[in-house]
């Protein structure tokens, strides 16, 4: 099996699927270019493997054995080749750079696509393909050394090139547009550039005035609208993903909790204010004077301990 042909093929059938554009064409876009990286990046793992070692790198089990002149040497065993966490590992081990967090927007899609999106199409589908055509065009040129215009072949290139072009533009003008409204909290205009739409997963989302002025986000590309209730509460949590993660990790304060005004989970400790309500909570108890922690905000404005002694008092 020729792993780089393989890899080619998946992608240029991948690119075929999706300029077909009826659904399952398009499902099968995803599955057939997300397997195409991967074997890419088994092409890379079996280059680095030694010689004699049964492309060791590129397989999830690796065992010790001894060759022909009694000396200790790592193999491969078994059919199973690496999954991504694997990957990842091994590059790291090895140096060998990818775009990582386009990646991890790929696989998200891969992952989703045949459950979440009832309005997938084709323009939902130009981030993917954006984010595929730099990720491979780089991964070719920079770690498997070959021209990427020559191995994907022309048609395959130009397709990918000009739906990346108009991906990019529309891409900026959404930034712009974010850009330019007054969030009011710097997570919230941090996470709402990570959004996606619910209904058909473009990212493509433009916030625009409601009628009753709230900043509603709107999808170009299937044209759902979305509320702040709907939006605000997944922005902040892509935006504090990584500090809830250290919190939990290293038992610090967690950063963002329940609003005690609006119940939702937008309450943002660093800015002292609800990203969705702008409510203000009192972060200081008014029976004790202690500082009231995050995780006791709900009782605001009282700690934890003095809501709880004075309903006992009750
Ligand atoms: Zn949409
Ligand atoms: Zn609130
Ligand atoms: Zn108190």
């Amino acid at each position: 099996m020729n792993l780089l042909t393989n890899a080619v093929e998946s992608i240029q059938v991948g690119v075929e699927d999706y300029q077909s554009g009826a659904r399952p064409r398009l499902l099968s876009a995803v599955r057939n270019i997300h397997a195409g990286i991967l074997l890419l990046y088994k092409e890379a793992l079996r280059r680095e493997s030694p010689n004699d070692s049964k492309d060791v790198l590129m397989m999830a089990k690796i065992a010790p054995s001894r060759d022909p002149n009694g000396r200790v040497v790592f193999v491969g065993v078994g059919k199973n080749t690496v999954d991504v966490r694997q990957i990842r590992e091994r590059f790291e081990a090895l140096q060998i750079g990818t775009d990582w967090k386009r990646f991890v927007r790929i696989n998200e899609v891969r992952n989703d696509v045949e459950h979440l999106y009832p309005r997938l199409d084709q323009k939902a589908l130009e981030g993917l393909i954006s984010d595929s055509f730099l990720l491979v065009r780089d991964f070719i040129a920079n770690e498997l050394k070959h021209d990427p215009l020559e191995l994907l072949g022309e048609e395959t290139w130009q397709t990918m090139l000009e739906v990346t072009e108009v991906y990019q533009k529309e891409r900026q003008e959404c930034d712009r547009l974010i850009a330019g409204v007054n969030w009011g909290s710097p997570t919230l205009q941090d996470g709402v550039a990570d959004l996606t739409c619910r209904e058909c997963g473009s990212d493509l989302l433009k916030p625009v005035e409601s009628p009753i002025g709230e900043m509603i986000f709107q999808c170009s590309s299937c044209g759902e609208d979305e509320s702040p209730e709907s939006y605000v509460p997944k922005a902040v949590a892509f935006a504090l993903r990584g500090a809830s993660y250290e919190a939990v990790k290293d038992g610090g304060e967690t950063p963002y909790v329940r609003c005690p005004e609006c119940g939702e989970e937008t309450y943002v400790i660093e800015e002292r204010r609800c990203a969705l309500c702008k409510h203000k909570a009192e972060h200081s108890c008014a029976r004790c004077g202690c500082e009231i922690p995050a995780e006791e905000l709900d009782s605001s404005p009282f700690c934890g301990y003095c809501a709880y002694m004075m309903n006992k008092d009750d």
